[in-house]
């Protein structure tokens, strides 16, 4: 536990107050600028607490570079916000933030990177960010310490520049003041307890403050602050490097202060400092600090620098920007800061907590404290963010997500924080966290797997576990002709795929039924049939694309998203009646697919029930047996054939897979994977979740408001009424090119102006065709309309679809 080492109070000399409506505990740029937004916003009765002073974590020995890029576009959004605040800030507060908008470049030295940047600027496009390509020589025109030989070109963003961290921190604190919030420096929070009515006391060496909510914003303490608890955070505090050099005399002349910039292959970054330059590195093999846990008497310290660790990073630096091998280094920062698994924050309400929030891992946070503030403000206070936040989710994790797999995952992700990850790319680090019982079957077979929410799981099939094997790229890769291979398995004969990661949530009770009338927009089924349904936040967006099953007058269970299981459980766990009683059993329920032409006849072959195409009807569903193990058997598809899902405990799935594979050997039987499922779907013209159905869209953007009972009062429904008519639709678009595919994200242009964004597509290959779907202005939604998709700054022609290219009346899934 923390001692207090003095007794001054940051806020004022108030005593503690004995009640807050939101306790934040951290004072670090992410507490702050929540506190700062939670008080604007209307919640001035909040209370931050900070165990030292202000920014006696990572913030005070930042860099303080700032930048809008970041791999997911609405992070990319909150970055540009953040940047726009500063100024509101520093006047609001009175207090200096030091900001130098210079403008910035990230530089591509080889074709790899400038394809990387042209994916960067097509997402700019329709964001509206400002970013232009220049040319080496403009580079050095702006920069004339570069060696433009080094690169072939530039990204330039205005909004690119630098702050003094400290002075942010305090603008935001001291905004936050004028906002009617307090902050009490030297009060730490030493114990966290939950009382019957869900608010929380705050214990600290000044007293107990009861709060209804309390925020965990503990930077480099986020773990120990997690713990107090019982909540184990996979965050990881990482050693991280820059130098500042002496006075280098073309600085010291410019009439300019230089722009920043990021050298993605060097894996550098730099910028101005007083008269010399700051040179940051992310090196190839990064050192987590304090593995075991963060001490509490750490402060305003600095680690020891090592600069054998970072001299790789150095050479690069050296040939790129020549004058750094000449100058004398000042001073070298050795600090720590923390990194989450996949390099995002972790943000929101903690499932299966009440009133309980963080916003830790937050590892760029003068980009993204300022997004990370206004989110965190905008969902405790209005129950959801504006916009879909999903990177940032805590919810993202499970409890499979632990701190030793933090740690090794944080460490890959520090390692790689300019380094690309392209489309088609399966990260090494933390596999093999969770796996089935068939895991080293389908490797035999030749799987080449990803993880997904932990779960080891196929992406597609080659001919045995040697040849396995692709390289990461943007264009088709090796993978094409063996997915090829699946769907035509598929459509002509049956196809197998394994379903272990699509998540699974019972409901159980005398409630139950009237429960999930209330919070699915759809139809709940009959007993032994499935519907499926949106489900709406208050707001009418997407909250889930989910299928309904009815086993009972009081027992249904929810398949859905596989990632969302956690998010979802939250959901369902906010207001649960006392009559109805839930469990997430994903991790109950593993299980296979089959699509197919032939899959009823392997099916009939294992099971005594009557599966005739008049026995077992499309969208029935039943607690039965099959190859003699006890399922969930449903005929359903996602692959638009004629189909079922086949859910058995995990302990059956060996003895299920053994059967259907005997079954099938004579009905041409064969293995699919992910990717297959994709490309299926997409000439099905269906959306996936995550990718086309996300928070960011209402069902009658997405298409989905035809499956919506407007005969009941559901959460949305008001929202969901005003919105049917939309400003902006979800299209299927066929595209004119080869040997590329669309790989996310990419704008869509009409008339030379971006008008929309792909959210999924690829390679339809039953029809042979590269397809897409995307949302663009609802008056250019029409089937026929001729668009345009920017691919690595190349400009395609694309045509909506009015239909699905595949068995566009569903007659195969019904046959
Ligand atoms: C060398 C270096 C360079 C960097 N460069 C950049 C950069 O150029 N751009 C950029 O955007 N980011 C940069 N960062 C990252 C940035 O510093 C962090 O993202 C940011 O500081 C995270 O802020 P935070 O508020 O989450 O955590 P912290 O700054 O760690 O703050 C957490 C606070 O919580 C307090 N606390 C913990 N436990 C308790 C408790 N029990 N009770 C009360 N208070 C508690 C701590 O004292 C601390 O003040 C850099 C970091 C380092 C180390």
């Amino acid at each position: 536990m923390p001692e207090i080492q003095k007794s001054e109070n940051g806020g004022g000399a108030k005593a503690l107050p004995s009640h807050a409506k939101a306790v934040i505990i951290g004072g670090g740029v992410v507490g702050c600028s929540i506190l700062f937004h939670l008080a604007k916003f209307g919640w001035k009765d909040t209370v931050l607490l900070e165990r030292d002073e202000l920014t006696s974590g990572s913030s005070w020995h930042a860099a303080g570079q700032i930048h809008t890029i970041s791999s997911d576009p609405n992070i990319s959004r909150l970055q540009g916000y953040t940047i726009d605040l500063y100024k509101e800030i520093e006047e609001l507060s009175g207090h200096s933030v030091g900001l130098h908008m210079t403008g910035g470049f990230y530089l591509a030295s080889n074709k790899t990177w400038y394809d990387y940047l042209k994916r960067e600027r097509s997402k700019a496009r329709y964001m509206g960010l400002s970013q232009e390509f220049i040319s080496p020589q403009e580079v050095a025109d702006r920069h004339p310490l570069i060696d433009p030989k080094y690169y072939i070109a530039a990204l330039w963003d205005d909004q690119d520049g630098d702050l003094d961290p400290s002075g942010a921190t305090y603008a935001f604190a001291k905004a936050a003041k004028v906002h009617g919030a307090q902050y009490f420096t030297h009060t730490p929070a030493t114990k966290t307890i939950q009382r019957p009515n869900g608010s929380w006391d705050v214990h600290t060496p000044r007293g107990t403050i009861n709060a209804e909510h309390i925020v965990n914003c503990g930077g480099l303490w986020a773990r120990e602050v997690g713990q107090m608890q019982g909540l184990n955070i996979p965050v990881q505090p990482m050693e991280h490097h820059y130098l500042l050099t002496e006075k280098i005399q073309a600085i010291a002349d410019a009439p300019n202060r230089l722009p920043c910039g990021i050298d993605y292959e060097a894996n550098i970054y730099f910028r101005q400092e007083r008269d010399g330059l700051l040179l940051g590195t992310y090196e190839q093999r990064g050192t987590p600090w304090k593995v075991d846990g963060t001490p509490w008497d750490f402060g305003h310290e600095l680690l020891q620098p090592n600069l054998e660790q970072i001299a790789d990073r150095l050479e690069f630096a050296f040939e790129r920007i020549p004058v750094l091998g000449e100058v004398g280094i000042r001073q070298a920062i050795n600090g720590p800061f923390t990194f989450g698994p996949d390099g995002n924050p972790m943000i929101g309400s903690v499932p299966g907590m009440t009133n309980y929030w963080c916003a830790v891992g937050v590892m760029a946070g003068f980009c993204q404290g300022g997004g990370v503030g206004l989110t965190m403000a905008e969902w405790m206070i209005d129950g959801e963010p504006s916009i879909d936040v999903w990177a940032m989710d805590v919810a993202r994790f499970g409890d499979w997500a632990t701190p030793d797999w933090g740690t090794v995952k944080s460490t890959e992700n520090y390692e790689r924080r300019f380094v690309m990850t392209f489309p088609n790319e399966t990260l090494p680090k933390g596999r093999l966290q969770k796996t089935t019982a068939i895991y080293d079957h389908l490797l035999a077979k030749g799987a080449r797997m990803d993880q997904s929410f932990g779960l080891e799981h196929a992406l597609w099939f080659a001919n045995g576990p040697e040849d396995a094997h692709e390289a990461p790229g943007f264009e088709r890769n090796r993978s094409h002709d063996y997915v090829a291979r699946e769907v035509a398995a598929a459509r002509a004969n049956v196809g197998v795929i394994e379903v272990a990661n699509f998540a699974k949530h019972e409901f159980k009770g005398p409630g139950a039924r009237a429960y999930l009338d209330g919070i699915l927009a759809g139809f709940v089924p009959k007993p032994g049939r499935v519907t499926l349904t949106p489900m709406l936040t208050e707001k009418g967006r997407l909250y889930g694309d989910l299928t309904v099953a009815c086993y009972g007058a009081e027992h249904f269970m929810l398949f859905g998203s596989g990632t969302m299981q956690e998010a979802h459980r939250r959901w369902f766990m906010r207001d649960l009646p006392a009559d109805v009683r839930y469990r997430n059993v994903s991790e109950d329920w593993h299980g296979l697919a089959l699509s197919g032409p032939n899959s009823r006849a392997v099916l009939a072959e294992l099971t005594r029930e009557d599966v005739s195409a008049a026995g077992f009807t499309f969208r029935d569903t039943k607690m039965t047996y099959v190859a003699g193990v006890p399922v969930i058997l449903t005929r359903i598809s996602f692959s638009g054939e004629l189909g079922y899902e086949i859910y058995c405990k995990p302990q059956y799935l060996r003895r299920l897979t053994e059967a259907v594979e005997l079954a099938g050997a004579d009905k041409g039987l064969r293995w699919y994977g992910a990717r297959a499922l994709m490309s299926m779907r997409l000439e099905k013209g269906w959306g996936a979740w995550g990718l086309d159905f996300r928070p960011d869209f209402t069902a009658a953007e997405a298409g989905l408001d035809g499956f919506i009972n407007w005969n009941k009062e559901f959460i949305g429904k008001s929202a969901a009424l005003a919105g049917k008519q939309p400003a902006k639709r979800l299209v299927t678009l066929t595209l004119e090119l080869e040997g590329i595919d669309v790989s996310n994200d990419e704008a869509i242009l009409h008339e030379g102006a971006a008008v929309g964004y792909i959210s999924s597509g690829g390679f339809a290959h039953h029809v042979g065709r590269s397809m897409a779907m995307g949302y663009v202005p609802a008056e250019l939604s029409a089937g026929g309309q001729k668009l345009e998709v920017e691919i690595l700054g190349q400009m395609y022609s694309a045509e909506v679809q009015s239909a699905p290219l595949y068995d566009p009346d569903g007659l195969k899934m019904r046959s």
